[in-house]
């Protein structure tokens, strides 16, 4: 844990003047905002934006796109490109309606909580307009790339990390998130090639939260590695395979690392199709792999993705890059698998139903538990 005894320091300081603050002032805090009562979720539902969810209903689905993201500290810059909202709608609802176009039914937007972007109740206004469903998630990402200050913070005072986060994602699954009326419907979770002790912590949480709630877990994974160990810790901690999606193994050209992985018996997401080409693996390495896969028998446990970002908060990506980035990021949008990648499997001799099977069924299954 990094300069603690900074942050001690700085955390005690503040204690001290909060202390003070509360002796001389006598002025009662504000009421807190009305949240909406929320209906215990029916059991076997999913949580969407728009409420209780039928597992039959989600067909067509797609389970890692964001609608609108940051990266922690895009709020620096937020006096240059502050967040519009009705930019990101207008955005989005071309968005829906490209992946309608498709047949795409379900959209699964696995934001954390501690990156940007993640917004409920854009979520509910753009299926309400759409038709889509929109389930998001409750989660906290990488140590490295969302916002652990907070949290680690709160361990220097010796506080249960996992058990902290654990009711925050506990919370957000059964009451929802904030004041929206939306609850998750899944938890997500990031690891680093080797797991820190930070996110460890997240991980058990996301575990307790799933035993408490049933609800699946959606991973981030970084390079072409970690996913096997983030599968063998979630497992240690006692989450139930049949619910964990290890995301981003497009990060690999190997075969071998995906096997490693759907090995513990868990599903993997070849989630980042048309992104992948940025981190040096083609599509058709990819769609090969899945071709292979399916022909030894995994077609259950795979899902097909592209963890598009359709709105970024800050300034705009990737239109300001170099222009042989924006060439490799030519395909990375939310009808590419269905108008690209799923031809080219069947190509390859993958079969209709085997399509459906990680289109449909494998999504369903995942929050069914099957
Ligand atoms: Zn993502």
């Amino acid at each position: 844990m990094r300069g603690f005894s900074k942050v001690f320091l700085t955390t005690l300081l503040s204690l001290l003047l909060a202390l003070t603050f509360i002796a001389v002032s006598c002025t009662p805090a504000a009421p807190p905002e009305s949240t909406p009562k929320l209906e215990p979720t029916p059991p076997g539902m999913i949580n969407s934006a728009l409420g209780p969810l039928s597992p039959d209903k989600l067909g067509w689905t797609l389970v890692h796109e964001h609608f609108c993201f940051a990266y922690p500290g895009w709020f620096a810059d937020a006096t240059i490109a502050p967040y519009d909202r009705e930019a990101a709608l207008q955005a989005n609802l071309k968005v829906c309606e490209a992946a309608k176009a498709v047949g795409i039914q379900t959209i699964i937007d696995p934001t954390p909580n501690d990156t940007g972007g993640r917004d409920p109740l854009l979520y509910k206004e753009l299926s309400k307009r759409t038709g889509i469903n929109i389930i998001c998630t409750t989660g906290l990402y990488t140590e490295k790339e969302g916002s652990p200050a907070y949290w680690e913070t709160r361990m220097v005072f010796g506080t249960d990390l996992s058990k902290m986060i654990s009711e925050l994602f506990i919370k957000e699954i059964t009451e929802g998130i904030g004041t929206t009326g939306v609850k998750a419907g899944a938890i997500k979770v990031g690891s680093s090639p080797t797991m820190t002790e930070y996110e460890k912590a997240v991980h058990k949480a996301a575990v307790i939260a799933q035993k408490a709630t049933g609800v699946p877990i959606i991973t981030h994974t970084e390079g072409p590695t970690g996913g096997p160990e983030q599968a063998e810790f979630l497992l240690s901690q006692g989450a139930d395979p049949k619910k964990v999606m290890i995301g981003h193994v497009t990060n690999s050209k190997d075969i071998n690392y995906q096997r490693s992985i759907l090995l513990k018996g868990v599903s993997v997401g070849f989630d980042r199709l048309g992104l992948a080409p940025l981190y040096g693996v083609p599509d058709d390495v990819s769609v090969q792999n899945i071709v292979t896969l399916c022909k030894e028998g995994y077609a259950n446990k795979i899902m097909l993705s592209h963890d598009t970002v359709n709105f970024w908060l800050g300034r705009p990506l990737p239109a300001d890059a170099p222009q042989p980035i924006v060439q490799l990021l030519s395909k990375w949008t939310i009808d590419h698998v269905s108008r690209d990648i799923i031809p080219a499997l069947k190509a390859q001799g993958v079969t209709d139903d085997q399509i459906k099977t990680m289109m449909v069924d494998n999504p369903k299954n995942l929050f069914l538990g099957k």
